[in-house]
């Protein structure tokens, strides 16, 4: 329940939560209520709370829609460079909360919903997350995505950047999770069966997208022909900066079948059939694949790639072309001039096809010669890899694409044939060259190898940390970085400070706002001034008290949620993030039940109490990932119900990973999990968002935990395991389980409870597929860390005794956790990428508008 604030309080918190004035507070219950009225229908007799959380929404939304006209009316007028965001996933999570912190109305919103005798954290538990994402993709708006994609929208639109993110409206997003009976059960995410407040369809600004059909070459060029066409309806949903009145847009399309769609084929079945068969085009938007760092080359994804790319490419050229000089519209034709006012950023390979696609519309469309149609295409694009494993890599077969993009297919040989004759004149003779560098690959079945095809059609290609952008500068790309060094950065990932701070864990913002000013919030490398304090008694206090108070509320809602006794001084041990083999969460696995078996043999011993919490989703088709769950419910099973146990250990599967949760369960942390085998793992953000809410790391040198390392000194993370080199030596060397097996006596006793059925009486063979895969093919070498990182455990156990030194770490962490923002991400970006400056200069608000302005008046026509 919240409680009213006195009026000290209100002066106090007018940073993080915004100011709570009475005009304020009056004003949202008047359009609270008219909404309840106008919007909802209902009165207050037979409202639901959901209808309450729609009536907020819209009264939220109500603050943002003149900003938004207004900012898209400024790009209009000053034509700045604009920046494309194109990705298959946006992983938003919640909107409503994100806003009211951006505009600063959380305080009022939380007074007038008080005022109206409604708790407000209630209703903003009626949201349905916006799931349109795996992981940390769609996040940073940037990956496996808050996603990485959204915590970049956020960025774009705090630095002023007139940024647009593109991509599909998925009419279900990543699967919801059910654990039964300790199995993954999948249902699907139906987000949008009580509308979404927050979009607003375009049909007007419809566009046509084809597929299938041939190639015609006649004198006038070269025409796609035959074609089937789909229509993609836009949907725009505002993405608001933090208090500077920027409201950019999201715009994700959905796929809407022509009206005339099969009704001239009498083949079909006649008009009845054809009406039914609409469904057939409109499953483009159906559903998002729910694979996490894994390629599977289904045409419907083939697809929905082609689709969103199209469709945002057409309307990036109509925004290019209907521009602006002084007071006179004109209509730019001079395509040359496309790369110095649009960068267009391919988030992963999923929307490769823009290249190609580009290279159509200039050639066969707007008749431009080869040769400067790829001079701008390059100009212009510009390629994030996110992953070296190779199981991630698209590589689409030639036929289903020959099937599907005829036209594509033609550009994409044409692209290889002049590129590879680029590579045998730098390399003469080198055949075994040309072929690793093909965007062809021969042999067997056909494909076509996106990332080849991504790296030679744009001018930068990035890794997400440095580590892995060293990788694939040194492995998988080094053909490439070889001929084009100057292509290849880093952009270390970041998150978003608003979402990730401000908004989940408002009382840690609120002491470190107390010691350093509101300011850090947009600039957050400023948390370095919290050095200051490491030694100040009453900080550490404060940061030791807010992080239990966060576990105390999260132990309530863990408590209602599964039904377990926690310990709430126990030490919380997070790991979630998607489940899979290179995460390793089987190593999590062996050290419960070390620490378990340790228990039993000296239970007199003083333990450190832990309670250790593993969520997150496997992919519905991974069958080795859907048995790790079981085998964490399994271990759960036996552990939390031993007596001699009792609350010093207990192991809970936090059902349903996703923003929603991770907005809860981050800010509870103490310790935070991130124990990739080096050299799989290209950044993470999960790691970044334990950091800045207080929790210490138990990770390897792997992604961005070796810059957190950086950055907070080495000695304030637990370090372990082995270092990329060491991998590649082992793998040199060969990695031979059962030597780790057969040395180790924890480890094998460990294995051979989990084969002999101790945590599966009723089925001993439960898990034979488990360890066979440990004890056999375990290309992630989880063996060959377990000592390792069972001894840095036992140091985490110790050190987290000492409540005082615990904290002064947690407060180096948080203190070095400012590179990790992801406004640093995306102005590295910005200058280094897109060719644009980043600026935290505001734009006029709605109502500081300079006296004379009629705001009935019609204003310019915007470009939307
Ligand atoms: C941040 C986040 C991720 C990414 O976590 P990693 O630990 O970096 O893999 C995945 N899912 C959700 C819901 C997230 O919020």
């Amino acid at each position: 329940m919240s409680k009213p604030l006195t009026d000290q309080e209100k002066r106090k918190q007018i940073s993080v939560r915004g100011l709570a004035g009475v005009e304020n507070v009056a004003d949202l219950k008047t359009n609270f209520n008219r909404h309840l009225h106008f919007t909802l229908v209902k009165d207050r007799n037979v409202a639901t709370k959901r209808d309450y959380y729609f009536a907020l929404a819209h009264t939220v939304r109500d603050h943002l829609v003149g900003r938004w006209i207004r900012t898209q009316q400024h790009y209009y007028e000053t034509d700045p460079k604009r920046v494309y965001y194109l990705s298959l996933e946006f992983y938003m999570g919640r909107t409503l909360q994100n806003t009211m912190v951006n505009l600063a109305l959380e305080n009022a919103c939380d007074e007038a919903t008080y005022q109206l005798g409604l708790d407000m954290e209630e209703l903003q538990d009626m949201e349905e997350d916006a799931g349109l994402g795996n992981g940390g993709l769609g996040r940073l708006c940037v990956r496996v995505l808050i996603g990485m994609e959204a915590c970049f929208l956020d960025s774009m639109a705090s630095l002023g950047l007139a940024a647009y993110g593109y991509g599909i409206r998925y009419e279900f997003g990543i699967f919801n999770q059910k654990v039964v009976n300790g199995w993954q059960v999948e249902e699907a995410d139906d987000w949008l069966r009580y509308g979404n407040p927050w979009e607003k369809a375009r049909p007007e600004y419809m566009r046509p997208v084809h597929f299938y059909g041939r190639v015609e070459r006649g004198p006038d060029g070269v025409k796609w022909v035959d074609t089937q066409m789909v229509l993609a309806m836009p949907y725009d949903t505002p993405v608001p900066g933090y208090r500077n009145n920027i409201v950019n847009t999201m715009r994700l399309w959905s796929a809407k079948a022509p009206c005339e769609f099969n009704l001239k084929d009498f083949n079909v079945g006649g008009y009845i059939q054809a009406v039914l068969d609409r469904n057939l085009a409109e499953n483009i938007s159906r559903v998002l694949y729910p694979n996490d760092n894994f390629f599977e080359g289904k045409e419907l994804r083939l697809k929905q790639e082609y689709f969103v790319v199209a469709a945002t490419l057409q309307d990036i050229i109509r925004r290019f072309k209907a521009s602006k000089f002084g007071s006179t519209e004109i209509v730019r034709v001079d395509l040359t001039k496309l790369p110095d006012k649009v960068a267009i950023q391919l988030n992963d390979t999923h929307p490769a096809l823009a290249i190609p696609e580009l290279m159509r519309l200039l050639v066969d469309e707007e008749k431009l010669s080869w040769d400067k149609a790829w001079d701008i295409t390059v100009r212009t694009c510009a390629y994030t890899n996110h992953t070296v494993l190779p199981e991630a890599l698209e590589r689409w077969p030639v036929d289903l694409f020959h099937n599907l993009l005829p036209r594509h297919l033609d550009i994409i040989y044409e692209i290889n044939q002049r590129h590879l004759e680029r590579i045998s004149s730098v390399f003469p003779g080198d055949q075994d060259r040309l072929r690793r560098m093909s965007l062809i690959e021969e042999g067997g079945q056909k494909r076509i190898n996106m990332a080849h095809l991504c790296i030679v059609g744009s001018h930068a290609v990035n890794g997400v940390a440095r580590i892995h952008s060293d990788i694939i500068k040194n492995t998988v790309f080094k053909d490439f970085f070889e001929v084009d060094p100057q292509k290849f950065q880093n952009k270390t990932n970041g998150i978003t400070p608003r979402r990730w701070l401000a908004m989940c864990n408002p009382g840690l913002a609120e002491v470190i706002a107390e010691r350093i000013g509101e300011d850090y919030i947009r600039d957050l490398g400023q948390l370095k001034k919290l050095l200051n304090f490491v030694n100040d008694d009453a900080f550490i206090r404060d940061v030791a008290k807010i992080k239990q108070e966060n576990k105390m509320k999260f132990a309530v809602y863990l408590e209602e949620q599964y039904k377990v006794k926690i310990n709430p001084n126990s030490m919380f041990d997070i790991q979630v993030k998607r489940i899979h083999e290179y995460k390793r969460q089987l190593l999590n696995c062996l050290h419960i039940i070390t620490f378990y078996n340790r228990i039993k043999k000296e239970p007199n011993k003083s333990w450190t109490p832990r309670t250790i919490m593993i969520g997150g989703k496997a992919a519905p088709g991974y069958h080795m990932a859907k048995m790790i769950i079981r085998l964490i419910t399994a271990i759960g099973d036996v552990v939390n119900h031993d007596p001699v146990v009792g609350d010093r250990l207990k192991v809970i599967f936090l059902e349903n990973y996703r923003v929603t949760l991770a907005e809860k369960a981050v800010p509870a942390a103490d310790l935070s999990e991130q124990i990739s085998t080096a050299g799989t793992e290209a950044s993470g953000t999960g790691n970044m968002k334990f950091m800045l809410n207080g929790a210490l790391t138990i990770g390897t040198m792997d992604g961005a935990n070796v810059e957190m390392a950086e950055e907070a000194r080495e000695e304030n993370l637990f370090i372990f395991g082995m270092r990329v080199e060491d991998v590649e030596a082992l793998d040199k060397k060969g990695y031979d389980a059962a030597e780790y097996y057969n040395q180790i006596p924890e480890l094998k006793q460990a294995i051979d409870q989990i084969s002999g059925g101790f945590f599966s009486p009723c089925q001993p063979d439960l898990f034979k597929d488990v360890v066979n895969m440990l004890m056999h093919h375990d290309r992630f070498k989880v063996f060959a860390d377990y000592e390792d990182y069972i001894k840095c455990q036992d140091r985490v156990s110790t050190l987290y005794k000492n409540t005082k030194e615990w904290t002064k770490m947690v407060i180096h962490n948080i203190a070095g956790s400012g590179k990790f923002s992801s406004d640093r991400t995306i102005s590295q970006y910005a200058r280094e990428i897109w060719g644009v400056e980043p600026s935290l200069e505001k734009i006029a608000a709605p109502d500081e508008l300079p006296v004379g302005y009629d705001d009935s008046e019609l204003g310019p026509k915007p470009t939307l």
